[in-house]
């Protein structure tokens, strides 16, 4: 039988909630529920099924600052942008990617996280773009420049091709799932699992992550 998942949430430490809370009611985010324990904070900002748990806590973790990565997808990209517009948030404008050919753009959240705002299909009001595949992999780039900075991987893509054969290319970026699974693979295999498996992130490879968290609890 195979595990039929419910629901995903992604979880991101910020520095204050309050700030925090404020930058992802820009992106169409509201409050859901909130609560606090001790020197803890935690915030469920919510837009219908999509969930983003804030949390804070009182001694900064050692959670290392990238590679961390939101993409969020919106039936008309023009609105959102112009909500940061008017609040002067910078926002990068990454071209028309194939996976988002109404456009997409990069912004930065309070702490530093890369959010990726994207707009799946080209509107009938929206002149061709004409740019489609220049921005591919410049997220996954920046990734796996950082991964090299820090050691990088020692192995080959770990995925494996239809015919069971390994992808014969060098691994630049881990990949994690919020099943716990993760794996090396290469730029492409990276952008093929990006986009096509809902709940994977980029992994930082020497992030301690919510176990160590909980341990000292
Ligand atoms: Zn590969």
């Amino acid at each position: 039988m195979v595990p039929q998942v419910q629901s995903m949430i992604a979880v991101t430490y910020v520095t204050d909630i309050d700030t925090s809370r404020a930058f992802y009611e820009l992106l169409g985010f509201r409050e859901r529920s909130s609560g606090k324990a001790g020197i803890s904070a935690w915030l469920v900002m919510r837009y219908d099924q999509v969930s983003v748990l804030l949390a804070m806590t009182g001694s900064a973790l050692g959670i290392p600052p990238l590679p961390m990565l939101f993409c969020f997808f919106y039936d008309d990209l023009g609105t959102v942008i112009g909500a940061l517009d008017r609040v002067g948030v910078p926002v990068t404008r990454t071209g028309h990617p194939p996976h988002a050919l109404g456009g997409e753009v990069k912004v930065l959240d309070p702490d530093g996280n890369t959010v990726l705002l994207g707009q799946r299909e080209r509107l009938a009001s929206q002149a061709p773009a004409g740019d489609e595949g220049q921005a591919r992999f410049s997220i996954l780039r920046e990734a796996a420049a950082l991964a090299a900075s820090r050691g990088g991987a020692t192995q080959a893509c770990q995925v494996t091709g239809p015919d069971s054969q390994r992808c014969p290319d060098q691994a630049e970026i881990k990949l994690a799932d919020s099943l716990g699974d993760s794996a090396w693979a290469c730029l492409m295999h990276a952008e093929q699992i990006l986009m096509t498996v809902p709940a994977a992130f980029i992994a930082s490879h020497d992030g301690r992550g919510i176990a160590a968290f909980l341990a000292q609890r």
